[in-house]
């Protein structure tokens, strides 16, 4: 496994990144509506540097399954909204922009709730794997096209609590490698 992204490194970053946050929205109410399970470290850190005033709702979106580094179908789960977003801003904040479908797939749904805007804000964005006509509004860093881990990433469940985010190598997917 090799950093990719220093503990410091991503901690000025957030500083930076809750700073055009806060500019844009203008002091404005904000509704957070973090994408599980992969945002809740950056979700975490972003909303102590966010200085608005702001309510935090989470919704489910999974593609990986079997601890694979390779997608599956997407599964979106918007039950545990708790509030109403009705005319509410909304920034729907995720761990990485890969190919782009789970932010592409989430915001019509998100839209349908009648927020008055719906932004999104990502820590990662690799580069050259998007696949869908949007970009994020925010992004925190542009990374190769590699799979990472930490910092909320996981790999098969693990990794998550790791304070920086690391690209996996192949000695670090055993069997998966020779598959
Ligand atoms: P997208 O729909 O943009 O292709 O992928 C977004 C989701 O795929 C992310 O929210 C994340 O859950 C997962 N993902 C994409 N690339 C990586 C990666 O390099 N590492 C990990 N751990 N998850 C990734
Ligand atoms: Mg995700």
């Amino acid at each position: 496994m090799k950093t990719l992204i220093s503990e410091e490194k991503l901690s000025r970053r957030v500083v930076e990144l809750a700073a055009e946050i806060r500019q844009h929205y203008e002091g404005r109410p904000l509704t957070i509506v973090g994408v599980l399970i992969g945002s809740v470290v950056f979700l975490a850190d972003l909303i102590r540097r966010l200085d608005l005033p702001l309510r935090v709702e989470l919704v489910q979106a999974r593609s990986y399954r079997n601890g694979d580094t390779r997608p599956g179908p997407l599964v979106i789960n918007l039950d545990l909204l708790s509030s109403d977003v009705r005319g509410r801003d909304v920034l729907l904040v995720d761990d990485i922009f890969d190919t782009g479908n789970t932010l592409w797939e989430l915001l019509p749904q998100i839209d349908e709730l009648g927020p008055t805007s719906v932004r999104t804000a990502v820590l990662l964005r690799k580069e050259g794997r998007c696949q869908v006509p949007m970009k994020p509004d925010f992004v925190a860093f542009d990374i190769p096209n590699t799979f990472v881990v930490g910092y909320g990433l996981d790999h098969r469940d693990m990794y998550r609590n790791l304070p920086y985010v690391a690209a996996l190598e192949p000695a670090d997917l055993g069997e998966e490698s020779s598959r």
